[in-house]
């Protein structure tokens, strides 16, 4: 989906494929218990090989250095700012809207050329939509193409950007034309309360989403087929069987029409289970490495992240909701007479709605990078057990660098990341290789030292 929708159903929205994969646990399992039996076990055996998983990490991480590692760090650490950007230039785009009286005249507009509140309602935010639109698309442009290319991350050529683009713009014009209009009976409805119908709104929406995006918005920007029979697709099925996935095929989508990104998923929701990789892990990666991230990706789906995450998710968004609602009395009691905004169910307050949405959003970042991280943990340490491929998920960890800043400090991983630093995630799978180096199939892979 595309970056340009910072309007406040576009924050939601976006918010949803990213929550939707991932669950909280207070207590991240570090080793599995299976280690402790092994190594009770074996202790007899006394040929263990020397291992020392703080070495092998720095060893890995030192694979990644000069120029690749400064693009990489300058990369990652861009986006801190561009958060800040989007934040100020959203602001921006509704302060003007209000205080240059630009939204009260919108409505004023939209009341001469209907009779009908819910007509009025449409015309006020098909207006917004498209100014919004506009001024956020020199942002667009710049994170979404110029930025990419000048970091090497982006195959497109301007035409399907431009194309990918326009989709997303006209998905997210038509979810807000009928999301926006809902709201607002709710608020006419449910009064005071309600930012409690319009968090379920936004939370019946998100489910939606998550069963529709795979079967409906997905294929309007790749294509998938099936992975042609091979050992690889033989293993992959196994593992799935193995892990009780009822999955009997493997879909290839053509990622690199758009990046050189790596990734896999395997999504299910109402029955519709589905493993599929991109083209780039197929082709930058080895079997191995390959099996390494597809075990992690039935971790999230064995262990029920989507639906643990539209709950958290929720929460999330119930908390956004109580914050609007608080926001919008407070500013529109001291400004609203400037603003020409009469009141909750006035609709030239949206702008308000969407600046105080995000602001939330902005401020809770550390949270929703936290539900996030911690439930991509779970599924690095689920992938690891059921693949038992410690040093092929290193590798992969590192080919994830050319985006994501491999070595941060604690607060900034805590803060920034919603996927735990390649140095944790190599170190997670050199802490389970040391737990396991008695096993046969790994302490084959130690070389002597
Ligand atoms: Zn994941």
């Amino acid at each position: 989906m595309s970056r340009l929708l910072l309007t406040f159903l576009a924050l939601i929205f976006l918010t949803a494929p990213a929550l939707a994969q991932d669950q909280l646990n207070g207590l991240p399992p570090r080793a599995a218990p299976t280690a402790h039996v092994q190594v009770q076990q074996l202790a007899i055996v006394d040929a263990t090989p020397k291992f020392d998983p703080a070495l092998a990490t720095k060893a890995y991480l030192g694979r990644v250095n000069g120029a690749a590692r400064a693009r990489s760090d300058a990369y990652f650490e861009g986006g801190y700012w561009l958060m800040l950007v989007d934040l100020g230039w959203t602001l921006a785009i509704s302060g003007l809207l209000l205080w240059l009286g630009i939204s009260g005249r919108i409505r004023d507009w939209a009341d001469a050329r209907s009779e009908g509140r819910a007509a009025r309602t449409l015309i006020y935010v098909a207006a917004y939509v498209v100014i919004v639109t506009v001024a956020q698309f020199p942002l667009t442009l710049y994170e979404g193409y110029f930025r990419e290319h000048h970091y090497g991350l982006s195959n497109q050529d301007f035409t399907a950007w431009l194309s990918d683009t326009g989709i997303s713009t006209a998905l997210t014009f038509v979810a807000t034309l009928i999301l926006v209009p809902l709201l607002y009976a709710a608020i006419r409805r449910a009064k005071e309360n309600w930012w409690l119908w319009g968090a379920g709104l936004i939370i019946v929406f998100q489910v939606l989403v998550a069963v529709i995006y795979p079967i409906f918005i997905a294929p309007l920007f790749n294509h998938y087929t099936p992975l042609p029979d091979s050992p690889l697709k033989t293993q992959i099925l196994s593992l799935a069987r193995a892990n009780d996935i009822p999955a009997d095929n493997v879909w290839v989508m053509d990622e690199s029409r758009q990046s050189n990104r790596i990734s896999a998923n395997v999504s299910g929701f109402l029955g519709t289970t589905r493993i599929s990789l991109n083209d780039n892990l197929l082709k930058q990666c080895t079997p191995d490495e390959i099996l390494a991230v597809l075990g992690h990706e039935m971790g999230h789906y064995v262990m029920g992240h989507v639906l643990r995450d539209l709950l958290l998710s929720g929460l999330l968004i119930v908390l956004a909701f109580a914050f609007i609602h608080w926001g919008f009395l407070f500013a529109v009691e001291r400004f609203g007479g400037q603003w020409q905004v009469r009141g909750m169910n006035d609709i030239a307050g949206l702008p308000l709605l969407v600046a105080l949405a995000s602001l939330f959003f902005f401020l809770a970042t550390p949270l929703s990078n936290s539900i996030t991280r911690t439930a991509e943990h779970q599924a690095d340490i689920f992938g690891l057990d059921a693949v038992r491929k410690p040093d092929a998920f290193a590798t992969v960890m590192l080919k994830l660098s050319t985006y994501r800043k491999l070595e941060p400090s604690k607060w900034e991983e805590i803060i920034f990341f919603d996927h735990p630093s390649g140095r944790t995630r190599v170190m997670d799978a050199m802490i389970w290789k040391k737990e396991h180096i008695r096993d046969v199939d790994i302490r084959d892979t130690v070389s002597p030292q």
